[in-house]
């Protein structure tokens, strides 16, 4: 048999909470609370995974990661039939005919109900996860209500949220709620690297991060978005004014952005040039276009038909560095 594991880091809290539980000891609600990204709804799952593992005996915490019940939680294309999540605001159901249980916005709290007074497929328990929960109205909230009074058997209920004093008393009263402090930099560090994160940009990230995985990922997402962003127009601008680019910017991952990107350059260029009342769409450098030589509509029309090209070879399996340099040529011959 493998080993049990249990793949969360940080949590140390509702960890040794649940290493203390036995499945007879266990709750039938819960409400984790604790600032946005900090792992509410990854320990949520991993702990319905645990429930639901072949190989876990009695226990709470821990999974083998090799049967067939995890293997649902690990794929990507299927789910486990006895684990349902959903995330966001939860409506009062109008519909009281014989639904089945649909993903997306328009689960109800009659829908949740319904699925709660099912029976396990596999034999075992039903854990159903409310992630950042919200209520759309109170009535919303009553139907809930009706299921934390009177839990039916063999089900738990997961909730999550940042703001626990939203959740009305009523329901607030009856689920045990277990805080989520945040992550500490190191775990933030471990967490991002990893994800591939360079442990030098991991390290500098996560000091910026307040403990929140989420605001770790913004902020690396934001930092690559605008290097990219500054790079690319930089080598535009290099080529436009007749100067050899110092650096390349196209990789397969940066492509399309930075074809992208061309194109809105040139394409506000030419608006500049011809002086139409269009609007300027990358206003972040609409000094540096107003500089440019102004661009001969010919010329313009040339350029714009190449950048569509090479648009559309980027997404064939052409080098990007070829591509890169057919859009090079496109701009260079623009202003000769
Ligand atoms: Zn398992």
């Amino acid at each position: 048999m493998t080993d049990r594991q249990f793949a969360v880091l940080g949590a140390e809290g509702p960890k040794a909470y649940f290493a203390s539980r036995t499945r007879r000891t266990l709750g039938h609600a819960y409400l984790f609370s604790g600032v946005p990204g900090v792992g509410k709804k990854t320990f949520a799952r991993r702990l319905a995974q645990s429930l639901l593992c072949a190989e876990n005996g009695d226990r709470v915490l821990g999974y083998c990661g090799s049967c067939a019940s995890c293997h649902l939680f690990e794929s990507a294309s299927a789910t486990h039939p006895d684990f349902l999540e959903h995330n966001g605001t939860l409506k009062i159901g109008d519909s009281d005919g014989a639904m089945g249980f649909h993903e997306g916005e328009d689960l109800t709290s009659r829908d949740v109900v319904r699925q709660l007074m099912m029976r396990s497929y596999s034999g075992g328990m039903r854990i159903l996860l409310l992630g950042d929960i919200e209520f759309a109205t109170h009535h919303a909230a009553n139907a809930l209500l009706k299921f934390v009074e009177e839990p039916p058997q063999g089900v738990l209920l997961l909730l999550t949220t940042a703001t626990p004093g939203k959740i009305i008393s009523t329901i607030r009263s009856r689920v045990s709620e277990l805080r989520f402090s945040s992550l500490t930099r190191n775990e933030l560090v471990q967490i991002l690297c990893s994800e591939g994160v360079s442990s030098d940009e991991a390290t500098l990230t996560a000091a910026m991060a307040h403990g929140s995985l989420l605001k770790a990922r913004a902020l690396l997402g934001a930092e690559q978005e605008a290097s990219l962003r500054s790079a690319v127009a930089a080598w535009f601008f290099d080529v436009v004014e007749g100067r050899t680019p110092e650096t390349g910017w196209a990789t397969r991952e940066t492509l399309d952005e930075g074809v992208e990107l061309v194109r809105t350059l040139a394409r506000d260029w030419m608006v500049l040039s011809t002086q139409t009342q269009s609007p300027v769409l990358a206003g972040d450098f609409i000094t540096r276009l107003r500089e440019l030589r102004p661009l001969q509509s010919s010329a313009a029309i040339a350029l714009l038909a190449s950048l569509d090209e090479a648009r559309s070879i980027s997404t064939t399996n052409v080098p990007p560095a070829m591509v890169a340099e057919r859009i090079r040529m496109a701009v260079y011959s623009a202003v000769r």
